[in-house]
């Protein structure tokens, strides 16, 4: 039977909501608009103290209304907004707030998650690969908080010495339910917008029904990104220091034996510097729409890019971003790559300070005002100029999106798509 999904979605000292048919909650039914409020740790509603409250649909098109959502957080665009969403209602307490949970059926969660995510114009073959990348991801994520919960250890995602600082960015830090709404895992802004692709995706959520990827036994943790750059870079390169055998470096090309050793400094400046034959090498506007949602048609190169600073804006940049004064920054300089050419490790040297930053997301924070587009880069100084030449978009692990939606045109099925970018791993039906 298809699993359910717990998602939090606003944390607040107080919360409304509107019932927009009967729910049940208590052994009662209820509907029409709530607040609860915070109160001595636990939740205040209608006069009476709960540690939790839970609200049932009575009805399958049942939904409820969730006021003041915060989406986009610590973006510019961040701002409120009420949403609609199907499936049940959970209030927990959580860090001295309360938390609105909303639980529903996987195939539900991932048809609204993939239809904001993908444009309107992806080929069907995209979507069904997308479908079975999402829904894999989501419910390994969904085993791995099992383990980490059982296991009963604090997850570390840092470790730090006097002159190196070693970040990254996972996904396991919610305890009290599956994922969170907002990119941090995967964006879910319930069934608020009726888009442009809904009939599509639907079409390929129940083409791939129950559909994941599997590799020794288990659920693929499937991660994606939007552009590899030609070579697919590790998982362990990226996030915790673990390699998964479906998470490998492979060639983003249908004759792809030639993998060239990225690790290496030379080649991977050499690598930078070309533009050699791959799946995501394209600048097809058409293609590039399929993949990027709302895509603006002015930038076309996500396969090599080039970015410039000179010393003071560098410098004040990266005060900006790291909140470590580094005085002027005179050099920066490769310390060690992954398999794609993505830095792992950068030395930062100023005239104040040294110190060797990663991975590769700490990397790109820190050297760009929102997120440069990848760690796969080289730099250049000349005189005053430093000039950043970089190669692909995302973190390059898994499935390279442009690449994909370029196989898709070609004419690959999902499961040739699939195959390519997770290594070794098969498609089995779980439910
Ligand atoms: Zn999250
Ligand atoms: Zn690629």
């Amino acid at each position: 039977m298809e699993p359910k999904v717990s998602i939090g979605i606003l944390w607040n000292k107080a919360v409304s909501f509107v019932l927009n048919s009967d729910y049940s909650c208590l052994g009662k039914v209820v509907t029409e608009e709530k607040t609860v409020f915070l109160s001595n740790g636990q939740i205040l509603w209608e006069g009476n103290m709960y540690d939790e409250l839970y609200f049932e649909p009575q009805n399958d098109n049942a939904s409820f209304t969730l006021k003041d959502v915060v989406i986009g957080i610590g973006f510019h665009w961040e701002r409120k907004e009420d949403q609609v969403f199907q499936g049940a209602l959970k209030l927990i307490v959580e860090n001295d707030m309360i938390t609105a949970v909303n639980i529903i059926g996987v195939e539900d969660y991932l048809t609204s998650v993939i239809s904001s995510e993908m444009s309107a114009t992806a080929s069907p073959e995209l979507l069904k690969a997308h479908a079975v990348i999402s829904r894999s991801w989501l419910l390994a994520q969904i085993e791995k908080n099992k383990e980490i919960a059982a296991a009963n250890e604090k997850y570390s995602t840092f470790t730090e010495t006097e002159d190196e600082i070693i970040r990254w960015y996972d996904r396991e830090d919610h305890l009290y339910f599956d994922v969170c709404a907002d990119d941090h895992c995967q964006r879910y802004q319930g069934i608020t917008r009726a888009s442009a692709n809904l009939v599509t995706v639907k079409q390929a959520i129940s083409e791939t029904w129950g559909q994941v990827l599997m590799s020794d036994n288990k659920i693929c943790d499937a991660r994606f990104s939007k552009c590899c750059g030609g070579v697919v870079e590790e998982f362990q390169n990226c996030w915790e220091d673990i390699p998964h055998s479906y998470l490998v470096k492979l060639r983003d090309s249908e004759h792809g034996k030639d993998i060239p050793d990225l690790i290496q400094e030379t080649e991977a400046v050499n690598w930078i510097h070309t533009r050699p034959e791959a799946f995501c090498n394209t600048q097809d506007k058409k293609i590039l729409g399929q993949v990027l949602n709302n895509y603006d048609q002015e930038t076309v190169d996500f396969y090599r890019w080039q970015v410039t600073y000179s010393q003071e804006e560098l410098s004040a940049l990266v005060l900006k971003r790291s909140g470590i004064d580094f005085g002027l920054i005179e050099k920066l300089i490769p310390v060690q790559r992954g398999t794609s050419g993505r830095l792992v490790k950068l030395k930062i040297v100023g005239t104040k300070k040294t110190l060797t930053i990663g991975k590769e997301l700490e990397i790109r924070r820190i050297l760009s005002t929102s997120h440069l587009y990848s760690s796969a880069f080289t730099i250049d100084r000349k005189n005053d100029t430093f000039i950043v030449s970089g190669a692909g978009w995302g973190h390059g692990v898994g499935l390279c999106q442009i690449g994909a939606a370029v196989m898709g045109e070609q004419g690959y099925l999902y499961d040739r798509i699939l195959l390519h970018y997770y290594v070794g791993a098969s498609i089995e039906t779980l439910y």
